[in-house]
C-alpha cells in the first residue's frame, strides 16, 4: 500500500510540474510582445484565435464590447471621425494594419469611413442580416474583431464605403515617410 501511494504521489507532483513549466513558458512568451496586448503585433500576420474570455482580459471595455460583442460606438464621437493626419490605422485589437488615411474620406454619418482597405487580407466580410437590414459585416482579417460594414455607396475609384468605429482603430502617423518626403522637396532646389 505504502509503495501505491509512494508512486502515486511522485505520478501526481511530476504532473503538476510539467504543466508548471508549460505555463511558466507561455507568460514569458506573452511578456515579450506588445504592451497593448499579448497577441499585439503590426508585423505578426499569423491569425489570432482567443475567447472572448481571454480578449476580456486584455482589452480596455471599450474596446471588447466593439470588437468582440459587436456592439457600436455613437456617431460622432470617435477622434478620427474628423481626423486626417497622413498615417496607417491599426486593428486595436491586435496590431493589424487596416487602412492607409490617404484611403479616409468624410462621409458624413458620424463614423471614420475609407474606401478601401490596405490590403486583401486585411478584412474579412461576414453577411450581417441582424436589425432587420440587409448589411455586410468587416471584421479584422487577423484577429476576427468587429470593425463595422461595408456599404457601396462610397467614393471612387472602388464605390465602397468602409464605416468603422473608431474605438477599434489605432492611429500610427507617417513619421518615416513625412521625413522622407521634406528630404526630398529640400534636395531638389539644389539641383
Ligand atoms: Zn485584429
Amino acid at each position: 500500500m505504502k509503495q501505491i501511494l509512494t508512486i502515486l504521489f511522485f505520478a501526481v507532483s511530476c504532473q503538476q510540474c510539467s504543466s508548471q513549466t508549460s505555463s511558466n513558458s507561455k507568460t514569458k512568451k506573452m511578456e515579450t510582445t506588445d504592451k497593448k496586448s499579448p497577441v499585439y503585433s503590426s508585423t505578426d500576420t499569423s491569425k489570432v484565435n482567443l475567447t472572448d474570455e481571454e480578449w476580456k482580459k486584455m482589452l480596455p471595455q471599450d474596446v471588447y464590447n466593439i470588437a468582440r460583442m459587436k456592439g457600436t460606438e455613437r456617431p460622432w464621437t470617435s477622434k478620427y471621425e474628423n481626423f486626417y493626419d497622413k498615417g496607417t490605422y491599426y486593428c486595436a485589437a491586435c496590431g493589424n494594419p487596416l487602412f492607409k488615411s490617404d484611403t479616409k474620406f468624410d462621409a458624413g454619418c458620424g463614423w471614420p469611413s475609407f474606401y478601401e482597405p490596405i490590403s486583401k487580407g486585411s478584412i474579412i466580410y461576414t453577411p450581417d442580416n441582424t436589425l432587420g437590414m440587409n448589411r455586410t459585416e468587416t471584421q479584422c482579417g487577423r484577429c476576427k474583431a468587429h470593425l463595422g460594414h461595408v456599404f457601396n455607396d462610397g467614393p471612387p475609384p472602388t464605390g465602397l464605403r468602409f464605416c468603422i468605429n473608431g474605438v477599434v482603430l489605432d492611429f500610427a502617423k507617417a513619421k518615416e515617410a513625412e521625413k522622407n518626403y521634406k528630404e526630398k522637396k529640400e534636395e531638389k532646389p539644389e539641383q
